[in-house]
């Protein structure tokens, strides 16, 4: 245990996924990780959220290898972005937020669209 190295999160999480992966050079950086990762539920928590996350990722892809994708998704997908465009363009009131997010692994992009408008009342 001795020759067993602390490292910082800072260093553990940039190379998560190459222990994930099983894509560490050597076999002591396993046991420094693994070191880690018994002293560190954060890091162990964000790890295997992580590994979820690339399992699913890659069971999708063999998904997608042997059946067929969904046809026109990413058509669709593409008007949709089109028609957002479109609204922000001529909607001049509504403040449109894009925020792109990843969660587990997956990047979303979550469109907010907030209308402001403002209500004024004439009594003259
Ligand atoms: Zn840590």
């Amino acid at each position: 245990m001795s020759d067993l190295q602390w490292v910082s999160c800072e260093q553990i999480m940039p190379a998560l996924v190459l222990f994930i992966d099983h894509e560490l050079p050597t076999e002591s950086e396993y046991q420094v990780f693994e070191f880690h990762f018994q002293n560190c539920p954060p890091c162990l928590q964000t790890m295997e959220h992580e590994r979820t996350a690339i399992e699913f990722m890659q069971n999708l892809l063999r998904n997608t290898c042997t059946e067929q994708a969904p046809e026109g998704l990413n058509e669709r997908i593409l008007q949709q972005t089109q028609m957002l465009a479109g609204q922000t363009q001529v909607e001049f009131f509504s403040q449109t937020t894009i925020t792109e997010f990843s969660f587990d692994g997956t990047t979303s992009i979550q469109v907010t669209q907030e209308f402001t408008q403002e209500i004024r009342h004439d009594f003259n």
